[in-house]
């Protein structure tokens, strides 16, 4: 089971900028929880998402840990040189299915958005692992449906381009488990899952995924984030709701609950945000410790 926290960095976009200090020790706190695999970072123009600013302070901070991939996002190819320089462990690298969003949130056309993928991967071929995250790959709210065509045709030329692996994001909550599991029979198992809770669907959609044998996800501890650039995006599906999950179907994550419920309690704290409701009622009678 490989999950990815996107909290550092999918979370925290849409907050208040914090301090770089209290980033790292966020940071810090979910590898004492026992996930290895973080997006920590975004090298993003610091203008348009101030939260994300100081990327590379972030990750000259953190301890290299063989047993932790650090992920940074990058939109772009100057992204991608500078998450490189700054040593990131892995790059995400986002381009939407859904020509609107693509517009809205990166101002050019999903086409065009497509090919900087490609540059990147050349740049990146051998040097840092690459995942291409397709937002909306389940619809945009109100504009466009599920283009799973477009998002194959991409697939096979980005693989022919560089090393990659895929993720697919259901941005806005779209999706349901017809949804997911039309993507297993057209992709097959072998790809990542990026869930939304806008509709309170993600956890469900998780389910649907592993009973179709998707082992990828990524989750946002406390549930934090969403895209600024898309509407009703809000809400990540919930590291703790994922892994308390996993643990009541006996798969083993290698996250410590308790440990990742006092780091989602700290963060919704600090953010002024209600514990989730699996932290505020703990882990289910099964799981708890004689
Ligand atoms: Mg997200």
């Amino acid at each position: 089971m490989a999950i990815r926290e996107v909290g550092p960095r999918d979370g925290l976009q849409v907050e208040s900028p914090l301090p770089v200090e209290a980033r790292v020790e966020f940071i810090l706190e979910l590898i004492e929880a026992g996930l290895t695999c973080i997006e920590v970072a975004a090298f993003v123009s610091p203008s348009r998402v101030p939260s994300m600013a100081d990327a590379s302070a972030v990750l000259k901070a953190l301890p290299a840990d063989p047993e932790v991939s650090y992920f940074a996002l990058v939109p772009n190819l100057r992204g991608a040189q500078m998450a490189m320089e700054a040593g990131v462990g892995a790059l995400t690298v986002t381009v939407s299915a859904s020509e609107s969003y693509s517009v809205a949130n990166v101002g050019r056309g999903r086409d065009e958005a497509s090919g900087e993928v490609d540059r990147i991967l050349a740049l990146a071929a051998g040097v840092v692992p690459v995942d291409v995250v397709v937002s909306c790959a389940f619809g945009y709210a109100g504009t466009d449906p599920a283009d799973l065509d477009w998002v194959a045709a991409q697939a096979r030329r980005w693989a022919g381009t560089g090393p990659c692996s895929l993720t697919l994001a259901d941005t806005t909550g779209e999706a349901g488990p017809p949804g997911i599991e039309e993507a297993v029979e057209r992709f097959g198992p072998d790809f990542g899952l990026h869930l939304h809770e806008t509709r309170r669907t993600g956890l469900v959609n998780a389910y649907a995924a592993l009973e179709a044998g998707v082992r990828r996800f990524d989750t946002s501890v406390a549930g934090l984030g969403g895209s600024p650039f898309a509407h009703g995006a809000a809400g990540n599906l919930a590291t703790e709701d994922l892994v308390h999950l996993l643990d009541l179907l006996g798969l083993d994550t290698g996250v410590r609950l308790d440990r990742l419920f006092e780091a989602s309690g700290r963060i919704s704290q600090l953010l002024g945000r209600d514990p989730t409701a699996v932290v505020r009622s703990g882990p289910a009678a099964g799981l708890r410790r004689a």
